[in-house]
């Protein structure tokens, strides 16, 4: 795992410093995810390129530099956690409605020893409530589809702030199945950059949604208006 990790991130042009963090990370979830599901990718081979990499490509594609960044639905930590063990000067917040996920989140922050990273057991749309425009960055990998996602993340960036939707290549229908929920929601697509994992044949797509002004208060609306109604 260290050389794929190393070559990976020099790849990517990303600094190394992070790799015994990581490496410790890979280890405390393939022994908890022996009692709990956190993830079906379990070779190191495998967490280093489509957990580790795939996270850490998102440095590349955007300023992150002292940043503060909550990560939507983060489950075992992707893409966030990669993200600040990579750059660890970003500020984070790890959310999940899965309490045992932000546990193990917790102890792994704890294992390595890192500041500036808050595990919040919290509904996307109901930690909105406390928190709106109060985010530079959100990203989000494998939670919903676009259009949900977009009431769910959009709320929590701060006018100026990107949403960063971390999708498949071929979510174009996707992304037009959303163009009205983001213009809604105070947003407009600033880019979408398609990158290949450093190692690997898969290339993956984020989609950065620039907010350009407040979202309306009555956004996001309870989770089963949301899903019952998509905008
Ligand atoms: N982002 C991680 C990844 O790519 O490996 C985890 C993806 S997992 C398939 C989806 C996660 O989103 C789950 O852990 C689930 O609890 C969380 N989730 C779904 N809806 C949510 C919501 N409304 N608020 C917070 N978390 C949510």
């Amino acid at each position: 795992m260290e050389q794929l990790l190393r070559d990976g991130l020099t790849t990517l042009g990303l600094p190394t410093g992070g790799i015994p963090a990581l490496i410790r990370y890979a280890d405390l979830l393939v022994e908890k995810n022996k009692v709990m599901n956190l993830t079906a990718i379990t070779e190191p081979a495998d967490i280093a390129a489509l957990h580790f990499l795939d996270s850490a490509a998102l440095l590349t594609l955007a300023d992150w530099k002292g940043k503060t960044v909550a990560d939507i639905g983060t489950g075992a930590g992707f893409p966030g956690l990669p993200l600040r063990i990579v750059d660890p000067s970003i500020r984070l917040t790890l959310l999940d409605a899965q309490n045992k996920r932000v546990e193990f989140l917790k102890e792994v922050c704890g294992e390595l020893g890192l500041a500036n990273v808050e595990c919040v057991h919290a509904r996307a749309e109901e930690f909105a409530a406390d928190h709106r425009e109060g985010f530079d960055l959100v990203t989000s990998r494998a939670v919903a589809a676009l259009p949900l996602l977009c009431e769910l993340c959009l709320p929590l960036v701060k006018v100026g702030g990107y949403f960063a939707a971390m999708k498949s290549v071929d979510a174009d229908a996707e992304l037009a199945s959303a163009a009205h929920a983001i213009e809604v929601l105070g947003g407009a697509v600033d880019h979408v950059t398609d990158y290949a994992i450093p190692g690997t044949e898969v290339h993956h797509r984020v989609i950065f949604i620039k907010k350009c002004r407040e979202t309306g208060k009555k956004y996001p609306r309870a989770f089963a208006k949301i899903k019952k109604n998509p905008l």
